[in-house]
């Protein structure tokens, strides 16, 4: 390649990187504007509900109820799509490394999702380990998303009554080692290739009754490996999937 083709690619290369930052402003303006009047329309609704505006009727707060859930839904997706779009774009570079406890954030996690699972009958198990684990070099925030997605993953994928089993270990290359094993759908041979790939969602997950984007495990594949981790699951034929991540020891 010669001096005048190595400048051309590199003016194209400019105009791409240049499209694709204007795209993704794009995405994000139109994501916060349609936040904004969903989040507007979950409080005149929670209004309602709570009586504020006058006595509702038995029938009246059913259908409020359901449409209050499918608005917050529907928030929920416009949210995961500022993330994966956010983290798109985002290199290892911009990334704030840290030390960082897991644990914590695992046990406050199951705190936070405590609720969730309560509602869907589903008992979170923390098999932590006796002996201390190290803390990571991680992006806190990044990484408190990782679990987060694969938590709410196993409890939106289990089934009623179903248990989560969480493990955390110090593996043979000095990587702590996460893993979350769900008793729920499975995640079929011919599907497992997909599953890493924006906006890709199982059959087996669009007949189940939960509302989901296909783009968390996307985002979450992302930021582990901008972390120098590696993520990975294993599925039995119907019965349990396991979410495993790594994440380099500080
Ligand atoms: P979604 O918003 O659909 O949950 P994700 O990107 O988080 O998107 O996951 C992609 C797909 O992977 C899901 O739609 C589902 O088909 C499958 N999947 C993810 N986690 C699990 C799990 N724990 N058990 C079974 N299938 C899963």
């Amino acid at each position: 390649m010669n001096e005048e083709e190595i400048k051309k690619l590199k003016e194209e290369n400019e105009r791409l990187r240049q499209l694709c930052a204007i795209k993704s402003d794009i995405i994000s303006i139109s994501a916060h504007q349609i936040r904004t009047s969903l989040s507007a329309l979950k409080w005149i609704i929670k209004m309602f509900l709570d009586g504020d505006l006058g006595k509702i009727t038995f029938e009246q707060e059913n259908l409020l109820r359901k449409a209050y859930e499918s608005n917050d839904r529907s928030i929920n997706t416009v949210n995961d799509l500022l993330l994966a779009n956010k983290t798109e774009n985002v290199t290892e570079k911009e990334y704030i490394f840290e030390s960082v406890n897991m644990v914590e954030i695992i046990e406050k996690s199951i705190f936070d999702f405590s609720g969730e699972s309560y509602n869907n009958g589903i008992e979170i198990i923390f098999l932590k380990p006796n002996e201390k684990i190290q803390e990571v070099k991680a992006d806190k925030e990044k990484i408190r998303v990782v679990f987060q997605n694969l938590l709410e993953n196993a409890i939106k994928y289990s089934n009623y009554h179903g248990k989560i089993f969480i493990g955390i270990r110090m593996n043979e290359e000095n990587f702590i080692e996460v893993s979350v094993k769900d008793t729920g759908i499975e995640i079929s041979e011919e599907n497992k290739s997909k599953i890493f790939e924006k906006f890709y969602r199982t059959p087996e997950a669009q007949k189940k009754e939960v509302v989901g984007s296909g783009i968390g495990l996307f985002t979450v594949k992302k930021i582990v490996e901008n972390h120098g981790g590696k993520i990975w699951f294993n599925s039995e034929k119907g019965s349990s999937t396991t979410f495993f991540f790594t994440i380099p020891i500080f």
